[in-house]
């Protein structure tokens, strides 16, 4: 019998507050990171976005103030600002092209772009991507207005500020993997950008592991519902995969793991890690892929067998989504920053930092998880092998009840296998790698073996 260490007080999160012995470890500098982002630089984002009038995707591209070609411009600087302090890791870019006439949200030809900057891994054998995104484009009430202001402090001003915010703070600071921070255009006109990228990272055969797509995550309240709280953040996210379910499904139906696709698995990674280190904060996992009548940049991803969720407040404003600007009977209409709540909204970004961090200095994901299936057993037996990249102290064996939304124990070993007196029949399992300093890579779900 292998040696096994339980960490018997693994941090569950808030939802099992009853788990009283929570041994939390933060990365002191994932910390100093997160106690860089600030509400004040998040606000001064915004209101530079909101000063070009409309970002909407057919607005001018060529206007020096007003329009998204400017708004695209302004942000491609704020990254070229950020990459001098990256020792030449960052660069930035417009990934720019002309959109064809649809006839539908797009009338004519049109320059769209989204601008990027990448943050290059240190490590030469590492060629994971971890990627966040927020959409720089804004709308009024009818989709096609290309002229009047638009805002859109919170949609999707919340999610571009916290790309460049982390930007600005990540890009001081190095990480074997490569993160890149991506304000994508044509959310609004149907995801156009996002799946412009998704399609780039699919034929470029990108080693993209992961994809957090925020979209409205800085006000913090409800009209409709007289809410007000700042406490608790939605992580949408798929249980199936949207790539090749038909042929998937003999195995999903199988072995029961409708809840454990990729978008899930990193939904639970991003609570877990989350709530590690961001304070009075619960992560609420949403288990389908986005909102009634609403799409989001994750879909084109998730679509493509990629990772990818969508993080959103939890109280969304619908008064002031997509709104023409005016009062009606004492209420006022319009996406305005004065609406927002930037300590919410930082708290928010700090999620993004903690995931992306942790991914990225974790070792690679584990290769070949295998469950030995091949006998009866009350115990379960699991093997699996190094992974590509990053060196590793150990690994983590997750385990769960099979109605269990969270990983519910972590048995640590610096084995490549191990045997658990579990029945396999009983619990869900994975493995994730553990570096050095304790970063944890992404979990994997076992293959059965058979052999
Ligand atoms: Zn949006």
């Amino acid at each position: 019998m292998r040696k096994i260490s339980t960490l018997l007080g693994m941090y569950f999160g808030f939802a099992l507050g009853s788990q009283a012995q929570q041994i939390v470890q933060r990365d002191p500098l994932i910390a100093t990171m997160i106690s860089e982002i600030s509400p004040d630089s998040l606000r001064s984002h915004i209101d530079k976005l909101v000063s070009f009038g409309t970002r909407h995707t057919l607005s001018s591209v060529s206007d020096p103030k007003k329009g998204i070609g400017a708004a695209r411009r302004w942000v491609l600087s704020r990254f070229n600002e950020f990459a001098k302090q990256s020792g030449g890791r960052m660069t930035a870019t417009i990934d720019s092209w002309m959109l064809q006439p649809d006839g539908r949200r797009v009338d004519k030809e049109h320059e769209i772009g989204n601008v990027m900057a990448t943050l290059k891994g240190t490590d030469p054998n590492d060629d994971r991507i971890f990627m966040v995104s927020g959409h720089i484009d804004s709308r009024v009430s009818n989709v096609s207005n290309r002229e009047s202001d638009a805002p859109g402090a919170n949609d999707d001003g919340s999610g571009t500020a916290a790309v460049i915010e982390l930007a600005r703070v990540m890009s001081k600071y190095s990480f074997p993997a490569t993160i890149i921070f991506v304000a994508v255009s044509g959310e609004e006109q149907g995801l156009l950008g996002a799946n412009h990228l998704a399609e780039r990272a699919t034929n470029e055969k990108w080693n993209l592991e992961a994809l957090l797509n925020n979209d409205i995550m800085g006000s913090n309240h409800s009209p409709d519902t007289r809410l007000i709280d700042n406490t608790k953040l939605r992580v949408f996210s798929e249980g199936l995969s949207g790539f090749e379910t038909d042929k998937r499904a003999n195995g999903i139906r199988q072995y029961g793991t409708e809840n454990d696709g990729k978008a899930r698995t990193l939904a639970r990674y991003v609570k877990e890690i989350g709530e590690r280190y961001v304070d009075n904060l619960e992560i609420k996992l949403i288990y389908r892929n986005d909102r009634y009548l609403r799409g989001g940049d994750h879909t084109p991803f998730v679509n493509r067998d990629f990772a990818a969720v969508r993080i959103t407040e939890m109280n969304e404003n619908f008064n002031n989504q997509h709104q023409d600007l005016r009062t009606e009977n004492g209420t006022e209409y319009g996406d305005y920053a004065k609406n927002m709540d930037f300590e919410y909204l930082r708290k928010n970004t700090c999620v993004n930092l903690a995931t992306l961090a942790n991914l990225a200095k974790a070792p690679s994901m584990p290769q070949n998880v295998t469950l030995e299936a091949r006998n009866l057993t009350n115990t379960t037996t699991l093997f699996w092998q190094a992974p590509k990249a990053g060196k590793v102290k150990g690994y983590y064996v997750l385990m769960r009840e099979t109605h269990w939304p969270f990983w519910q124990k972590k048995f640590f070993t610096d084995k490549n296998g191990l045997t658990l007196p579990y029945s396999k029949d009983n619990y869900f399992f994975a493995v994730q790698a553990v570096g050095e300093e304790g970063h944890e890579s992404l979990p994997v779900l076992p293959r059965p073996s058979m052999r």
